[in-house]
């Protein structure tokens, strides 16, 4: 890609209500535009490192055998009224408008009535189980407090799947494998380090939830966990029959923030149960179906990412979810040529400052889009056939023949 393409420009400044740094690089490095409080568009390198973080949780859903549909965000009230989760009491975050023929839809903020609802056409028997199901989807919740960014909005995007089964067995044995994809997504995204799977509230058969948390200084969330790290749990659930269960004391908790950057849950049968989606068993008896809800903010994953990384000098993507991995600066004639050679062989891979700006200038942006790699082709180093390569996450520069760079962008 050439930069001089491109319509967004970085930007000095970041709105001046924005408090969280990952979002005022965001907005200044072109991958956000902030329409108004919890509100973002994603521009073109937002939209990129938003599609590969997309993309990595799809393949690991994939591989263990769920199938991606996309549902609607608008919703009939008729079939949240049946899990008492339409009025405004019970789900306090609801968007709901009009229509003008009468009548109200709202937007949806999950998906789990209409899901089991779609699943009563297709699941009758015990041979239609088990079913997998998940989307990316846009979800809307009027969020109270909207301060973090893109780590928390009133429009975002959410990975949610669904898992229906006809027993408890089957259950667990996915619930399971639905933990360790999880682990490899964190893993992939490059967030494996500092992202543990802790025991939540809200467990509605099981004792516990899980949710992932990612350790990070701004995070609204607090764990707790001993040093060794093999328990961690949120802070609901710091209370004295659960530290017994799990033989631990208070005093030996150490504590940190941290933001959800997903959960899984056990849902037995409390959204098949009213609204009714049922299975012939092999006895030929009717059964309820047993459910497990699994969710990813794709959306907030990268603003934590975004936050978690930056310096003073911008944002610092990991290479598996950098909109680009080269960042290429040409000095003099024929360092422009062979630039312009290489991002013709690597569009997809290589962003190529070719505008019209000092060299300076050019740094700087390359710093503040936090593309992994630079390399920059000057006549004087092309005269030794040798190009200056950087790393944007250590700082750390070398030459590299043009030998050994073209055999790295052919990777
Ligand atoms: P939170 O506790 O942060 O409000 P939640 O427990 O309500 O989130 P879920 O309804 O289970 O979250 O949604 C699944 C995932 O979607 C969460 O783990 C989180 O990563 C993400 N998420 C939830 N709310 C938002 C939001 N307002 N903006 C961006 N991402 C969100
Ligand atoms: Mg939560």
């Amino acid at each position: 890609m050439k930069l001089s393409r491109s319509f967004t420009r970085t930007l000095r400044n970041a709105p001046k209500d924005e408090t969280a740094r990952s979002a005022q690089y965001l907005i200044r490095a072109g991958f956000v535009n902030k329409e108004m409080a919890g509100v973002y568009d994603f521009l073109p390198l937002g939209l990129r490192t938003l599609k590969n973080i997309e993309q990595i949780i799809r393949e690991e859903m994939n591989a263990i055998g769920a199938e991606e549909l996309q549902m609607s965000a608008l919703q009939n009230p008729e079939l949240w009224e049946k899990t008492d989760r339409w009025s405004d009491q019970e789900v306090d975050i609801w968007f709901k408008t009009e229509l003008s023929a009468g009548g109200e839809l709202g937007l949806a903020p999950t998906h789990e009535e209409p899901i089991t609802n779609l699943m009563k056409t297709y699941i009758k028997s015990y041979k239609d189980l088990p079913v997998f199901a998940y989307q990316f989807q846009t979800k809307f919740r009027n969020e109270l407090r909207a301060k973090s960014g893109i780590m928390r909005t009133r429009e975002f995007l959410m990975k949610d799947m669904y898992s229906f089964c006809a027993d408890e067995e089957t259950h667990n044995e996915f619930y399971h494998k639905a933990e360790e994809a999880y682990k490899r997504v964190y893993e992939r995204v490059g967030l494996g380090d500092c992202t543990h799977q802790t025991f939540a509230s809200g467990g509605i058969f099981a004792k516990f939830s899980h949710e992932f948390q990612t350790e990070l200084p701004v995070g609204e969330d607090t764990i707790y966990y001993n040093d060794d790290k093999s328990i961690v749990l949120n802070e609901e659930v710091v209370l004295p029959e659960v530290l017994d269960e799990f033989g631990v004391k208070k005093e030996d908790l150490k504590s940190e923030n941290a933001a959800e950057v997903g959960n899984i849950f056990t849902l037995k049968y409390k959204y098949s149960e009213p609204l009714g989606l049922k299975f012939d068993s092999k006895d030929g008896k009717e059964q309820t179906v047993f459910m497990g809800c699994y969710g990813i903010g794709v959306s907030r994953v990268m603003g934590v990412i975004a936050e978690k990384f930056a310096d003073d000098k911008g944002l610092v993507w990991p290479e598996n979810i950098a909109p680009y991995k080269y960042y290429i600066i040409a000095i003099g004639e024929a360092g422009n040529k062979i630039a312009s050679e290489l991002e013709k062989e690597h569009p997809e891979t290589i962003l190529l400052d070719d505008r019209d700006a000092r060299v300076g200038e050019k740094f700087a942006d390359a710093e503040l889009m936090g593309i992994p790699y630079r390399i920059v082709i000057s006549d004087k180093t092309i005269a030794e056939e040798k190009v200056e390569w950087a790393d944007r996450k250590t700082g750390e520069t070398k030459l590299l023949t043009m030998g050994e760079l073209t055999a790295i962008l052919q990777k």
